[in-house]
Parts: structure tokens; sequence; C-alpha cells
């Protein structure tokens, strides 16, 4: 026998018993994102390799090493969009949208990266994602954080963490990069082969290392804090201050760093200890420099990204995640001459009652397999229709989920008496 062609490692399938957690928690962000005045955005999933390239940096895990690159049948360099941030940048410069206007942005999808795939960390994963743009204040920090409070808040996730730094600006920066390349370089026997690779080209992304081995070191090198400038600090006060105004409790974590110039400011990440080593779960900051770096004017810019997989993880790990029962109502039919009428009932019910979830069995079978079918399906009532029921203009009730007698119903009455029954809004889809 020829051997079964498996999915791409790294790659995973979302089954239907998982799609409704998905929907559930994609169904959620959409509603407060909207509350918030945020559209959504939809860009390609493939762009040229140049818009990483000079997006993320050369310089960095994701394009030296993680992409997904290929020549398309014209010879041009394409790539697999790793991350959410430049195809929207592109979409939005190229179609005017950050002319003298201001813009709150998000976007979801499938991103591909080629690392190894372990839990929590995978080659196709989603990120939902929000960027906003024109708006140089902390107030539009402070907005983009407290909506990811409230996502958790009515998610039901407990015990995230949020973490905040500030980068200053990248003159700030690069001071103090030269600064840290002193100290990296003067314990350079103890650093990784990424770190060395990193020392010149990149050495804030040593900060960022995940090797336990190098946790010492890093703890004990200098901080930004003390090269940052009197508008730097400013900003980053104002911002806390607005965050403890909304409630939003933060810890300042002096390592977070984001090792690309055009990040500036802001940076703030959302971490669990629920997950083990993948334990962000969300990411973003202030990237100022990245629209003029694309080729627009400066334009100032705040966003995040979340990773769907670990949020779903989350969500299931603290059990709160929807039941998912496909139907309400299975409609059992009996023998072949009930077959017209059963499916112009199901139609008719469809019209009636449009929030009715409602499967008609297909394939044939005697009671005992049907039965056995309207059980899986989760439906909290079936509807037998036979000869006999045919012959009378009426339908049995069957309740599967409660000890109740069989009933009959007459065809007239029916989506009266589903919708009483069942109440208008069919339960077990949605959480209190
Ligand atoms: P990490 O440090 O975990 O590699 P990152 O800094 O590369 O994360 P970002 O580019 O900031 O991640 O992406 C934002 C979020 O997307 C992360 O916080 C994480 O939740 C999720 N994410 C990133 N890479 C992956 C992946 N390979 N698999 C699953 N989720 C991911
Ligand atoms: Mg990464």
């Amino acid at each position: 026998m020829a051997k079964n062609i498996q999915a791409i490692r790294g790659m995973h399938d979302v089954l239907p018993v998982q799609t409704p957690h998905w929907q559930f928690l994609e169904s959620r962000v959409r509603d407060i994102l909207g509350r918030y005045g945020y559209e959504e955005i939809r860009m390609p999933i493939v762009e040229f390799t140049e818009l990483f390239k000079r997006s993320i940096g050369e310089v960095t895990d994701i394009v030296e090493k993680e992409m997904y690159t290929f020549q398309d049948r014209n010879g041009d360099s394409l790539t697999l969009r790793p991350e959410g941030t430049a195809g929207c940048v592109r979409a939005a410069l190229e179609h005017g949208l950050l002319h003298n206007q201001t813009q709150r942005l998000w976007y979801q999808g499938p991103m591909f990266r080629h690392e190894r795939p372990q839990k929590g960390r995978y080659r196709q994963f989603h990120q939902i994602g929000v960027e906003t743009f024109g708006m140089p204040g902390p107030d539009i920090d402070a907005e983009v954080i407290a909506i990811t409070a409230r996502l958790w808040r009515e998610l039901g996730i407990e015990g995230l963490e949020l973490q905040l730094n500030t980068l200053g600006t990248s003159e700030e920066r690069a001071r103090y990069r030269d600064e840290l390349v002193r100290y990296f370089s003067a314990h350079a026997d103890r650093l990784d082969e990424d770190s060395r690779r990193r020392l010149h080209s990149n050495p804030l992304r040593i900060l960022d290392t995940k090797n336990p081995e190098m946790a010492e070191l890093v703890g004990g090198a200098p901080v930004l804090e003390a090269y940052l400038g009197d508008d730097s600090r400013r900003h980053f006060e104002r911002l806390r201050g607005l965050l403890d105004a909304a409630g939003v409790a933060h810890v300042l974590n002096p390592r977070l760093v984001r090792g690309l110039d055009y990040y500036s400011l802001t940076v703030f990440e959302w971490v669990t200890d629920q997950l083990g080593a993948q334990g962000t779960v969300c990411a973003g900051g202030r990237y100022d420099g990245l629209v003029a770096q694309l080729g627009g004017r400066p334009t100032p810019a705040v966003g995040f990204a979340m990773g769907m997989e670990r949020l779903i993880a989350l969500l299931e790990a603290r059990d709160r995640l929807p039941a998912s029962a496909r139907a309400d109502v299975y409609l059992v039919v009996m023998g072949e001459s009930a077959q017209g009428e059963g499916l112009a009932l199901a139609e008719r019910l469809r019209d009636a009652l449009p929030r009715l979830r409602l499967l008609t069995h297909c394939g044939g079978g005697g009671f005992k397999a049907q039965f056995k079918r309207a059980d899986r399906s989760g439906a909290q009532l079936a509807l037998i229709l036979g000869e006999d029921e045919l012959g009378k203009g009426e339908v049995g009730v069957k309740h599967l989920r409660e000890d109740k007698p069989q009933e009959s119903i007459p065809l007239d009455r029916l989506a009266g008496y589903l919708s009483h029954t069942l109440g208008v809004q069919p339960p077990a889809r949605n959480l209190p």
C-alpha cells in the first residue's frame, strides 16, 4: 500500500472538535476590537522577501533562519509572512492610509517560521495583531494595552503578568549598545554561539536569549534606563500613570527588548508560567521608525501580536471553552417515502427558526443506528418522521438528554414547540 502523506512538521490541522475553541477566541476578540473602534485589514500571506528583510532586519532570528522563502515562476523571491506588521505597514502605505490621518487596525491569520517545533512553538501558527498609526503619545500605548487586559478579563484568562519596559530613542539605544558590547566582550568566553554572532550585529538581542546558561551573565548586564533622555522618561512615566488610572497592573522588566532598530520607547509582553518555556502570549510596543524605514514619512505607530495557539492552550487548561454540540435537534427519517417530507420539513424549520441548529439524518439505516448518530450529535431532541407520523400529520419528539416520555407534535405546531422547548437562543453554544 502507498505510504500516507502527512502534514508538514510543525503545521497542524484544526479538527472539528477544536474549531469551536478557535471560533470562540476569534469572535470575542473581534467583538472587543470593534467596541474600541478598530477596523479589520486582511493582507496576503505571501510578500516580497525584501519587505521582511527591510522591516524585520537582516540580523534577526526570523530573517537569518526562520523564513520560508522561495522563488516563484517569475524568479521573484517571495516569503510566507513570518509576522503581520510588515505587510500591514506595506498595505497602509500602498493605499494611502497613513497620510494626515490616524488608523486603528487589526488582522488575524497564519504566520510561518521555520523554528524547532515544540509545545507552543509551531511552523505555521496564528496571530491576532493590532497596529495603530499616527498617534505619538502614551495615551494610545495605554489604550492598546488596556485592550489586551480586557481581552484576558473577558476571556476568563487569569494569571497573566504584564511586563513593561522602554527602549528609548534609537540614539539613546546606540549609546547603550556600545556599553553592552563592552560588557559582553569582557565576558566573551561565557557567550553561547548565537550571542557571539550577535555581539556586534545586534547585541540587544542577547538580552532576549532563551538559553538558561546565559541567565546569570545577562542578569548582570548594564540596563538601558541610565541612557534614557528626558522625553523618553516622561513618555514612560506618563504611560505608567495611565495604566495605573485604568487599573492595569504591570511590572517593570529592564531585560525586555526587541532587537530591531525601528522599535522605540514602549515595549510590553504578557507572560504566564502556565505554558512552560513558551510563556509569552502577547508581545507589542511602539515602532515609530518602521514606516519611514519602508519608504513612508515618519509616522508614530504602536501595536501588538498575540499567539492564538498559546491562548487556546490557556483556555483549555482553564476549561473555559464552549462544549462542541453540533446540533440542537436531530431529524430521524424512517423509510424512503418520508425522505422528501423530511427534507421539506427541515427546510421549513430552518426558515421559521433561523437560530436552530438542525441535523437531518442521511445515509439510511434503522432506528437504532439513527438514534446513535442523534446521540453523538449532542442534540437535545430527536424528531422522528416515519410512515406512521406522516399519515397522522405529526412528528415524534424524543428527549435525548432528559428522562421524559416521547411526545407527538402536530406538524403545524412543531416550530412553536421547538422554539418554546429549546428557547429562541439555542443552548450550549456560548459561555455564560
Ligand atoms: P518568542 O520569543 O517566543 O520566539 P517572538 O518574540 O519571536 O516570540 P513575536 O514575533 O513577538 O514572538 O510574536 C508575538 C507572539 O506570537 C508571541 O508572543 C507568541 O505568543 C506568538 N508566537 C511567535 N512565534 C510563535 C511560534 N513559532 N509558534 C506559536 N506561537 C508563536
Ligand atoms: Mg521567535
